[in-house]
């Protein structure tokens, strides 16, 4: 199964694309991780891409798109792939579906996770991430309860980060919800309740 998760930022699309991927067994492909490891490790593309993330900003699609075909190219995702995180404008849902087809495969179905912008500030702010395994709590955690390492708060989950974010959700990946519709891939889930009713309705939808 290969599917595309999207939703503003703080709409619990990481907690929902680990719970999936367990479930299904599928690869886990987050632009966010892969451009956070870029930066971590400092590679050329990592030094690049910093200071638009920083911002809030979208990193250029030549950058990300590279990212996203080379992931695409290894093995561990014939089995099926949750894409989280991209496509995240147009031109990179146009772009994936025609290196999709390259592939021979496809998109099975576009899982939007809906939430109310109010609530996304305060998650975001009192957001936490295991620096170890990437679990993701809140700031209630004072240690990872998967795996005891340390939690620290994203650099661009500071509130001034979030509503520039915000912003650019609503601008450029929101409209992919009507690219998918189009397309009738989409499917929408209330994300204003707990993380397993929200995903047992995806996997209701998925059946
Ligand atoms: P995320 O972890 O998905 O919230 O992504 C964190 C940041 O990485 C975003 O705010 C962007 O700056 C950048 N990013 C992640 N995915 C993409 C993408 N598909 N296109 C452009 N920038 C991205």
């Amino acid at each position: 199964m290969n599917i595309v998760l999207l939703g503003a930022p703080g709409a619990g699309k990481g907690t929902q694309a680990a719970k999936l991927v367990e479930a299904y067994d599928i690869a886990h492909i987050s632009t966010g991780d892969l451009l956070r490891a870029a930066v971590k490790a400092q590679t050329r593309l990592g030094l690049e891409a910093k200071s638009y993330m920083d911002a809030g900003e979208l990193v250029p699609d030549s950058l990300v798109i590279g990212l996203v075909k080379e992931r695409l190219q290894e093995p561990d995702t014939e089995k099926g792939f949750i894409l989280d995180g991209f496509p995240r404008n147009s031109t990179q849902a146009v772009t994936l579906d025609a290196e999709l087809s390259g592939l021979g495969r496809e998109i099975d179905a576009a899982i939007a996770v809906i939430v109310n912008p109010e609530v996304i500030v305060n998650r975001l702010a009192s957001r936490r991430v295991c620096r170890s395994c990437g679990y993701i709590g809140s700031a209630a955690d004072a240690s990872c309860p998967i795996c005891a390492g340390e939690m620290y708060q994203r650099d661009d989950d500071r509130p001034e980060t979030v509503r520039n974010r915000l912003d650019v959700y609503e601008k450029a990946t929101a409209p992919l919800i009507d690219y998918y519709r189009g397309g009738e891939l989409l499917v929408e889930v209330d994300g204003d309740r707990p993380v397993d009713e929200v995903f047992a309705s995806i996997k209701a939808a998925l059946a």
